[in-house]
């Protein structure tokens, strides 16, 4: 009796090890589908990958064109552009939804005016969502305006500027919003900033349009073009490019 009782005890272990091997098969959590797609990374972060659509190389605008279809009027030389006081706003040819975006600028190294009006220009995101460019150095203006900012939405969660004179990055992930029919968001546009490669916009929600005066407005719009803002001070930018994410 005593050993029929061991056998059965031994054989209910052996079974109770099984189940418990195969539950820790380690290939039941392995997921082979889809496999990502090889993507050569450039030289260094700086530098676009192979998938990515080069706005501005420093060879010419082609991309780009004033809002009035105009070729643009900004001055290009020694593969950067600066922007040229009331000739207006760039922006890309190409339209755009959620994007990885690139690019660099750089404020005049010789300081004239103080707090806006200090190397301000800005990265129009789907030529509505300001993402602030300024002169963010020892340049004290109101939070939600400074470098980096969502402007007049969402203050920087810090401030990595470079001197003006020197040449600063953004990193940025864009979400594109969807719409309800009415012209609501139905899922609002969201984003991501890496200043000179310091988070400083960690999945921002935007509320919508970044007006100068008043409250953010929201209005339907699909792919829209990447803009950026003559406000009348000489900012140089290189290296432009993009990833679409969707
Ligand atoms: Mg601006």
């Amino acid at each position: 009796m005593k050993r029929r009782t061991l056998i059965v005890g031994i054989s209910l272990l052996l079974v109770a090890t099984l189940i418990i091997c195969q539950n820790l098969n380690p290939k039941d959590t392995e997921i082979w589908e889809p496999e990502p797609e090889v993507v050569v990374p450039g030289v260094s972060s700086s530098d676009p990958p192979s998938d990515a659509i080069v706005l501005f190389s420093g060879d010419d605008l082609d991309q780009w064109q004033h809002n009035d279809g105009r070729p643009v009027e900004w001055d290009l030389e020694n593969g950067i552009v600066v922007v040229k006081k009331g000739t207006g706003d760039i922006r890309t040819k190409e339209a755009f939804g959620s994007i990885q975006l690139h690019i660099e600028w750089r404020t005049p190294q010789e300081i004239e005016g103080e707090g806006q009006g200090r190397g301000n220009s800005g990265l129009f995101l789907q030529e509505r969502y300001e993402v602030q460019i300024l002169d963010s150095y020892n340049n004290r203006t109101y939070s939600n305006g400074q470098a980096g900012s969502i402007y007049k939405q969402s203050i920087p969660l810090a401030n990595p500027m470079r001197p003006p004179g020197e040449w600063q990055s953004y990193d940025i992930i864009y979400h594109a919003p969807s719409f309800e029919d009415e012209g609501t968001y139905a899922q609002h546009p969201y984003v991501t900033v890496l200043h000179n490669g310091v988070l400083i916009q960690d999945h921002v929600k935007i509320l919508g349009t970044t007006e100068f005066i008043g409250p953010p407005k929201v209005a339907k719009h699909g792919k829209s073009s990447i803009m950026l803002q003559d406000h009348g001070n000489p900012v140089a930018f290189r290296n432009i490019w993009v990833r679409e994410l969707d």
